[in-house]
């Protein structure tokens, strides 16, 4: 049995939903509440770890997209260290903090070389893969829908516009939007724990860029600009507006759109996706500043 999150981490060179069914097993054992919001389309759950009882509601997800599931050992490690905070119970006085850490473990698991031939999806999986059995550049869920551009903002326009130019409308590794909004499970729950919680603030984990995107359609909640650059000059990301035509029907936007409250993508660490697991640590020291004081933002 492992006794750490840094144990479990360090163990494979990978970070797939066992992994992450052990780090909960860990954290179990601290004053932490953990549920399931949902179930994947494979049937695994897709678990949320609650702490505080403040006022200031925070979510935070990982892993939405399966190749960039370094973000979910990035934010267990995070909660970890949390616990150690001196002010720690006084944190936990002022915000509560919701996390999805794995919010795609079907595609994680594809990439993470978890999922074999024998589930009858994979030959589906395989094709839509071009023949490919290394599946590295999955960012899907295990219907080829990526999830980030499942959500109810400007999804017809983008699936009329840049899905039709680059012929990515159907499933596919990544971009694909799927036929309707939400008509994934995971983004059905996803958007039905952020209506039941009416968050404050949300902040998706993903990589890579080292940038903050914190915009939907050109509009940010006067508070966002606010938060976004006092994270910026945190932790040296840069604040990017993506091209107008190319913010939609991401989960943020979506959160910005139906909440008009702060949400945001951190894009975490550089180079090529995946990111190196080797390079978990200095990532982690990257990522970390930004991670806490986005707690923080109650203050702001
Ligand atoms: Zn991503």
């Amino acid at each position: 049995m492992y006794m750490s999150i840094e144990d479990i981490i360090y163990a494979v060179p990978h970070f797939s939903y066992s992994e992450l069914l052990e780090c909960i097993n860990v954290l179990s054992r601290k004053k932490i509440n953990i549920g399931s919001i949902g179930k994947s389309v494979l049937g695994k759950d897709i678990y949320i770890l609650k702490i505080g009882k403040g006022p200031y509601k925070i979510h935070m997800n990982a892993s939405m997209h399966a190749n960039e599931w370094i973000t979910t050992p990035i934010i267990l490690q995070f909660i970890s260290d949390l616990f150690n905070l001196p002010y720690y119970d006084e944190l936990c006085s002022k915000i509560s903090l919701d996390i999805v850490p794995m919010i795609n473990p079907d595609g994680v698991d594809l990439v993470c070389n978890k999922i074999h031939s024998d589930i009858h999806e994979y030959s589906n999986l395989l094709f839509l893969n071009r023949y490919n059995r290394d599946f590295s550049d999955w960012k899907s869920n295990i219907n080829g829908v990526d999830l980030n551009r499942n959500f109810p903002a400007n999804f017809w326009r983008y699936k009329s516009t840049i899905s039709y130019q680059n012929n990515t409308d159907f499933p596919s590794p990544k971009y694909y939007s799927g036929e309707l909004p939400l008509s994934e499970p995971e983004t059905k729950c996803l958007a039905k724990l952020c209506r039941y919680r009416n968050y404050d603030l949300v902040a998706a984990l993903h990589t890579q860029g080292q940038v903050i995107y914190y915009t939907y359609n050109g509009n940010a909640p006067i508070k966002s600009v606010k938060i976004a650059k006092f994270l910026s000059k945190i932790s040296g990301y840069e604040l990017e507006e993506p091209e107008p035509d190319s913010s939609y029907a991401g989960f943020k936007d979506w959160f910005i759109q139906d909440f008009n409250k702060p949400g945001f993508t951190f894009e975490l660490g550089k180079g090529e996706n995946p990111l190196n697991y080797n390079e978990f640590t200095s990532l982690y020291k990257e990522a970390y500043p930004l991670l806490l004081n986005t707690l923080f933002s109650y203050e702001k």
